[in-house]
């Protein structure tokens, strides 16, 4: 995703804004309708269900139909991917939306010529009933842009965010599997012995940001001098998201080159949040540290960085149960909680193998993927929690 201002008209924004207003109506009919559901109830309409409700409203419904039937389909994907994410434990529910805040909607099926050039700086996209809309060319727009989406800030400042699903890249041709593990102490361990890290906030702008704090906590609610503070402490953020987005992009690269096969973690992370939850006859132990822990992994960028691998290293990528790799002795096999000397440390109490924690288990990870078992003998009682949980925020992705 690269993001552009947008420069609209005033005749343009405002047949932006009713979009906008589309999108939101659709998208709150969508959560009025799981608003009451439990688990345990016949389950809420779903995606195509909402589809078809949606094609009835705009019969009946004229100043529905006069809108753009991609936007209004649109705001119900986004929804039933809000629900998704939320299922799957990385997000909260989906919640109402209201007018002015989080404003946008998503055009997809985007043509070759719907977005061009006009100058140095200048270019332009083809909005549906709205026509072609200015943006400042403030950066190369990615070849082959298969959507975009458009957003209104707080502030009343219009973007475009384009999306282009990245081409497949060529592997070594030399077979050789690499372990990645979602890292404790580090962003991500390879099994080479590699360990990467996310860029994480420089020191200045951590204070920057605790000052700007500061001052939105003084400042009167709807004062010019708040929203200034807002637009600033938004422009820091997006900035720091724009660089481990940058940073994820360079490391499936990276890895799409050097390997053939790229073993991960199949993270059940859905399962996880479950368990954290628990039944209402047997309710979850921690259920309040781990929903921290699940907060961690919403900002997680590791979803994003399996999915940016397994587009540019289409078909080469191995998802790996997750069970044991962090206990089982890369050396001996041997699976033992007690191995985990620490975060840092894996030490093994069979064998003495000593290795960096993640490392170790990214080694299993490969080795699972070309074929070994990794669960091969001993191992713990089903059901006992692997310690692996994230102690902080990994890869945070806004
Ligand atoms: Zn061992």
């Amino acid at each position: 995703m690269s993001r552009y201002r947008l420069q609209p008209t005033p005749a343009q924004e405002a047949a932006l804004l009713e979009h906008c207003g589309h999108a939101r109506y659709v998208w709150n009919l969508a959560v009025e309708q799981h608003a009451h559901w439990r688990p345990g109830l016949k389950s809420a309409p779903g995606f195509a269900e909402q589809c078809r409700q949606l094609s009835e409203a705009r019969a009946e419904f004229g100043w529905l139909r006069a809108g753009s039937v991609i936007v209004q389909q649109q705001a119900l994907k986004d929804f039933a991917q809000a629900l998704a994410n939320f299922f799957a434990g990385t997000h909260r529910r989906p919640r109402w939306r209201r007018r002015g805040r989080g404003e946008g909607f998503r055009i997809v099926a985007v043509k070759a010529g719907d977005v061009r050039r006009l100058s140095r700086n200048v270019g332009e996209v083809r909005v549906p009933k709205v026509g072609w809309v200015r943006f400042r060319w403030s950066r190369a727009v990615p070849e082959g842009v298969k959507s975009y989406r458009i957003t209104r800030d707080a502030a009343g400042r219009w973007h475009v965010a384009f999306a282009a699903i990245p081409e497949p890249l060529p592997g070594p041709g030399t077979g050789e599997v690499i372990g990645v593990d979602r890292g404790v102490s580090v962003s991500a361990a390879l099994s080479t012995g590699e360990l990467l890290n996310a860029p994480t906030p420089r020191d200045g702008e951590k204070s920057r940001l605790r000052r700007l704090l500061r001052r939105l906590a003084r400042a009167k609610r709807g004062s010019n001098r708040r929203g200034r503070v807002k637009t600033a402490i938004a422009r820091l953020k997006a900035r720091e998201v724009d660089r481990r987005k940058d940073w994820i992009e360079k490391t499936s690269t990276d890895l799409a080159r050097r390997f053939d096969v790229i073993a991960v973690e199949d993270l059940k992370i859905g399962n996880m949040t479950r368990s954290a939850k628990g039944t209402v006859e047997a309710p979850g132990r921690n259920v309040r540290q781990k929903a921290g822990l699940n907060r961690g992994i919403l900002t997680a960028g590791w979803g994003r960085l399996v999915e940016r691998l397994e587009q540019k290293a289409a078909g080469r990528v191995r998802k790996i149960n997750p069970r044991y790799t962090s206990q089982t002795c890369n050396a001996c096999k041997h699976i033992a909680r007690k191995s985990r000397e620490s975060q840092a440390l894996f030490l093994c109490v069979a064998c003495g193998w000593r290795d960096n924690a993640d490392v170790n288990a990214a080694k299993n990870v490969r080795d699972t993927a070309a074929g070994h078992a990794v669960a091969a003998r001993g191992g713990p009682p089903l059901g006992e929690p692997a310690n692996r949980e994230p102690q902080h925020d990994l890869l945070p992705v806004g």
